[in-house]
């Protein structure tokens, strides 16, 4: 039987790699130097696109492999993929949802109470010696803070749940009030900004959510609000952002994601009431494996021609 073309369209997991090679025909895209020439050979041998929230599917490339039957993405945003196009087209689409959401929302926490309570300076004034010198100034209590959410989904209610333990009220904004909730619900952001002090952004990146905090929101939440971004980049103007911040207009900002990330915004590196993450919500062993088994899943269902695990489209 001629094995199945899987095309990696970045490089995310040994273990992934590792797991599809035992099963499929792995082409690693980023070996190869002529992309187009690549795809002109070997469009035919193709059936199956890994992305994640880097590299993913889109029209262009979707266009340039006439087999393509499914793209499984090692995440749960679908950001980097043309879902409409998949839809039109009659490709399947998977995702890797719950399995990450107890690490993304255990990063949310850990970022505010690393802003609010100068965790990293705190380290960086024992190593360098100044502790020596004089006591820590003081910093903000995390508890009892007003916490406001941009998306109630899985992410945004582990993160709800986890604020309740710190005692926080807890509101939100999204299209639709949840039936269920007890949580407060604005029904927009700017209102949601006004009446919390910390504002942490847990939607999907779409064309209507793509910089939901602009300069108006951020001069909601205000000096002493801060920012939490545990979303996706382009949720955020950061250029705004970062004069709101150089100017003491907003409070503080944890942010695990940027606008074009790896690229960070260096007046953002003097700042000590803004952490930085290198984009690791789900990055812990436990959970990057638990996505790469999802992926692989959910390749054997399709190819088995049984019910996709976790199926978008
Ligand atoms: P989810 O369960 O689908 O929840 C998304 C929530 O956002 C829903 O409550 C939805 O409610 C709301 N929403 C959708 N469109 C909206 C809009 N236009 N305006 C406001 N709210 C909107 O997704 P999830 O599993 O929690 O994941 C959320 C996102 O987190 C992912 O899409 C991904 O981008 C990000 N993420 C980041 C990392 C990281 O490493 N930093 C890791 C994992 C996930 P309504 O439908 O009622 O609007």
């Amino acid at each position: 039987m001629e094995a199945i073309g899987v095309l990696m369209a970045c490089q995310m997991s040994p273990y992934l790699e590792q797991e599809l090679e035992k099963r499929f025909n792995l082409f690693r895209f980023w070996n190869f130097q002529q992309k187009k020439e690549f795809l002109k050979e070997n469009s035919n041998s193709i059936r199956a696109i890994v992305g994640n929230a880097t590299a993913g599917a889109d029209a262009e490339l979707i266009d340039s492999l006439p087999r393509l039957e499914i793209v499984a993405s090692y995440s749960v945003g679908l950001d980097k993929i043309d879902l409409g196009y998949c839809k039109e087209k009659g490709i399947r689409v998977t995702n890797t949802p719950d399995v990450l959401t107890e690490d993304v929302a255990d990063l949310a926490i850990g970022l505010i109470l690393t802003v609010l309570r100068r965790i990293c300076e705190c380290d960086r004034y024992v190593r360098s010696g100044s502790w020596k010198k004089g006591d820590f100034k003081l910093t903000t209590k995390f508890s009892g803070k007003t916490v406001g959410i941009i998306g109630l989904g899985r992410i945004g209610t582990a993160i709800a749940k986890r604020a309740e333990a710190f005692d926080c009220p807890i509101s939100y904004y999204s299209r639709s009030a949840k039936p269920d909730s007890k949580y407060k619900y604005y029904t927009n952001v700017i209102d949601l900004a006004s009446n919390c002090n910390i504002l942490i952004v847990a939607c999907p990146l779409t064309a209507e959510t793509r910089h939901i905090i602009n300069r108006e929101v951020i001069d909601a939440l205000g000096p002493k609000g801060v920012l939490i971004n545990i979303g996706r980049g382009p949720h955020v103007d950061e250029p705004e952002l970062v004069s709101a911040l150089v100017e003491g207009r907003l409070g503080g900002a944890g942010l695990d994601v940027y606008e074009h990330e790896p690229e960070v915004p260096e007046q953002l590196f003097g700042l000590d009431n803004v952490v930085l993450l290198p984009h690791v919500g789900s990055g812990t062993v436990e959970t990057r494996q638990a996505m790469a088994d999802l992926v692989i899943g959910n390749l054997e269902a399709h190819f088995l021609k049984k019910p996709l695990l976790t199926p978008v489209v």
